[in-house]
């Protein structure tokens, strides 16, 4: 339950400095329609207790990303990839599938590198890592497409907006984008999962029958988010044909990023009040106590 805990402090958190940002639009009379990396991720999608899914996919394309395009097409859900540059050039047919298929593509970096203060001390590495895929889908996007980024691992330096921003093209993004399911396995102490992460059930053996169990009870905890899956192993479609259709049956509505109302206030020069950020940038607490020992069978 420290994740819930957690999550809860950061929304406080961040209650104020959302509502400060809110007041200064009002007062500006001519609002400028940047985007804008921001110096720490962003962790709140406003989607919790709205019915509201929208699904991200990381890390593709690959050969199973198709399956998961099947899967989303004879279930008319929309969604969002986060695609990989060195994944993309491998697969160009499929970036094109997804935007074909009314899904909105998305960057996670060229390399999927992590992107730490090295990155930082060398502007023009962290500008090609987030460029290159940039050159890749913005030419298949729709007009009027918003950009958005999602830094491999959710690893971020308050140092790499500065840079990104100063490029034209590159400061049209909002990011990087976080996730509010998808995070980690929990478990009850009486044995029901309560929350997965898809490559964690992977890695476990785990069933993708066992592991929408996690997804579903979270985000029926949470009643919506914005949920990380990936659309790159041989269960990933699996999974989603478990997930989807139960959210579905309960009146969710699913939705691509760009229709995520909480993210219109990036849209503009960023100018946080220094100081107030700093306690947003906390990673998620990892919950250990996970029996990895017992096979999909025996979980609840
Ligand atoms: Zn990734």
């Amino acid at each position: 339950m420290r994740k819930i805990a957690l999550g809860l402090g950061a929304l406080l958190v961040l209650a104020a400095p959302v509502a400060a940002d809110s007041a200064k639009l009002v007062k500006s009379a001519k609002p400028q329609q940047l985007a804008l990396f921001q110096e720490r991720s962003i962790f709140t999608s406003g989607l919790r207790g709205t019915h509201t899914i929208a699904l991200t996919f990381d890390d593709g394309p690959n050969l199973h990303t198709g399956e998961v395009l099947d899967a989303l097409r004879e279930m008319n859900v929309r969604a969002t990839f986060f695609v990989v540059g060195r994944q993309a050039r491998r697969y160009p047919e499929m970036l094109s599938r997804i935007t074909r298929e009314g899904h909105l593509l998305a960057n996670h970096s060229a390399n999927h590198a992590r992107l730490s203060t090295r990155y930082a001390a060398n502007p023009d590495m962290l500008i090609d890592e987030i460029r290159e895929v940039h050159d890749q889908i913005a030419p298949r996007m729709a007009q009027g497409d918003k950009f958005y980024f999602r830094a491999p691992y959710g690893y971020w330096k308050s140092a790499h907006a500065g840079i990104l921003n100063a490029d034209p093209e590159l400061k049209r993004y909002v990011g990087p984008i976080y996730w509010d399911v998808g995070d980690d396995i929990s478990m009850s102490r009486d044995g029901y999962v309560m929350s997965a992460a898809d490559w964690e059930c992977w890695r476990i053996k785990w069933s993708a029958k066992t592991c929408a169990k996690g997804y579903l009870r979270d985000i029926r905890r949470k009643d919506g988010g914005v949920v990380l899956m990936h659309s790159i192993q041989i269960n990933s479609a699996a999974l989603v044909r478990q997930v989807v259709p139960a959210l579905i049956e309960e009146g969710y509505r699913f939705v691509r990023l760009d229709q995520v109302p909480q993210y219109r206030q990036y849209e503009r020069p960023k100018d946080w009040p220094s100081g107030v950020a700093d306690a947003r940038d906390k990673p998620p607490v990892r919950l250990s106590a996970v029996r990895t020992d017992i096979t999909s069978d025996e979980i609840k």
